[in-house]
């Protein structure tokens, strides 16, 4: 079967509303960062929360052959799916893990950031299950208050650390509270309170090993803050961390959802529209039923002020998001019939569709939530030089074995 046909073939039974992940942007974007900053510095790519929505193994199989060097997930069963989909490459578990984690982590050979000593000391019990010593980050907190370790405790971490020949010291970490708003001060004070921090280390006769400390807001604005590793999220996926960040030119949002027009509803002066009849038609309105809702994480809140695109003009929700529905006004002097392709979230200009930041500022909060909020039920369609390669459609029996198509 050529490839193209059998992209065609991956899309036959899937619903209308699906998200296309360009893995092409993931690639342009980490070429741009990586540009971007020092050749000594590498890139961790941060695919937690399933690659903040696009598909955690894609994403991340993109992002390593566009050359970044290890990968970042929050939970070790985030690391253990990737490891499952074949990947071998360096994999950080950047947040807390139970003890009861600690050995299926080990035994996949993750990487665990550590601040505080029982967790070391759960490490301690189960290091020797891999013949590599476990890899190990300590995080220092410097003003955070959220995971990491005053630096007097660090010290003793990386003690500990030093004196077991089953583990190693992979890395010293901190993590930036405003990085993403501008001239906020504390960034720089952050970084003078992690230097302090490696200052004592080094005085303590360690070697330190790659630092890191850069989301993508700090990569973008804070250039002392490279170091040997910095910690590509949200900017990998082609998203502004905020409204105050400026984006490098040519990074491309990775993700947008199509959908299709279900079927034309005529509306009348008078009529209302949708549960609890909060829009009331004025005048006659032709409507477009576009299979998507809250249960898809179009969220409720976009209710009255929504749009979709529609040959490029934006088409306003009418009333409430149902679960699973919403009612669109078709544009006047649109051409509407079932099946015409529309945009839920757009990746381009021309769709008229919006952005994830437009949905952001209409649900009240950041991107991230925007993109972590879709839902499974959103098959994934995975493109790669214009091809589909994958589709991740949860509930479709023909594609159990969706780890192999790459
Ligand atoms: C999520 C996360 C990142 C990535 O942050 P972005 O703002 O998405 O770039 C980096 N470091 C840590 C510790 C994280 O939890």
């Amino acid at each position: 079967m050529s490839s193209r046909a059998h992209g065609a073939a991956l899309l036959s039974g899937l619903r209308a509303t699906r998200a296309i992940v360009d893995l092409d942007a993931i690639a342009g974007n980490v070429a741009i960062v990586r540009r971007h900053l020092p050749v000594s510095t590498q890139l961790m790519a941060v695919v937690k929360a399933d690659g903040y929505g696009h598909g955690a193994p894609w994403v991340a199989r993109a992002a390593l052959d566009a050359g970044v060097a290890m990968l970042g997930v929050a939970t070790v069963s985030e690391g253990l799916i990737l490891r499952a989909f074949g990947i071998a490459e360096p994999i950080l578990v950047l947040g807390s893990v139970d003890p009861g984690e600690v050995e299926v982590g080990c035994r996949a050979a993750l990487e665990f950031t550590v601040t505080d000593l029982p967790l070391l000391e759960a490490i301690q019990r189960v290091a020797g299950c891999t013949l590599q010593p476990v890899r190990i980050h300590v995080k220092i907190d410097t003003g955070l208050r959220r995971y990491g370790a005053e630096p007097e405790a660090a010290r003793r971490i990386v003690a500990r650390v030093g004196a077991d020949p089953r583990l190693q010291l992979a890395g010293i970490s901190t993590h930036f509270a405003s990085a993403d708003e501008l001239d906020e001060p504390f960034t720089a004070e952050q970084i003078r309170r992690f230097e302090a921090a490696c200052s004592m280390l080094r005085r303590d006769g360690i070697s330190l090993p790659a630092r890191h400390a850069a989301n993508s807001a700090g990569i973008l604005t804070h250039r002392g803050a490279d170091y040997e590793i910095a910690r590509l999220g949200i900017a990998l996926y082609g998203v502004p961390p905020s409204g105050e960040v400026d984006f490098l030119p040519g990074m491309q949002p990775a993700m947008s959802i199509e959908s299709s027009i279900a079927r034309l509803v005529r509306i009348e002066p008078g009529d209302t529209v949708g549960y609890n009849r909060t829009f009331r038609a004025e005048s006659r309105l032709l409507g477009a039923l576009i299979p998507v809702g809250y249960a898809d994480g179009y969220r409720r809140s976009f209710s009255g002020k929504g749009w979709v695109g529609m040959n490029g003009e934006p088409a306003p929700v009418l009333g409430r998001v149902s679960m699973d529905q919403i009612v669109v006004a078709v544009p006047e002097g649109t051409a509407a019939a079932p099946g015409d392709r529309v945009s839920v979230l757009s990746n381009d200009a021309m769709s008229g569709g919006p952005a994830v930041a437009d949905l952001a500022r209409l649900a009240g909060t950041n991107t991230y939530e925007i993109l972590v909020g879709i839902r499974q039920r959103v098959p994934r369609v995975f493109v790669r030089g214009g091809e589909i390669i994958a589709v991740r459609a949860v509930g479709r029996t023909d594609m159990t074995d969706w780890g192999a198509e790459r």
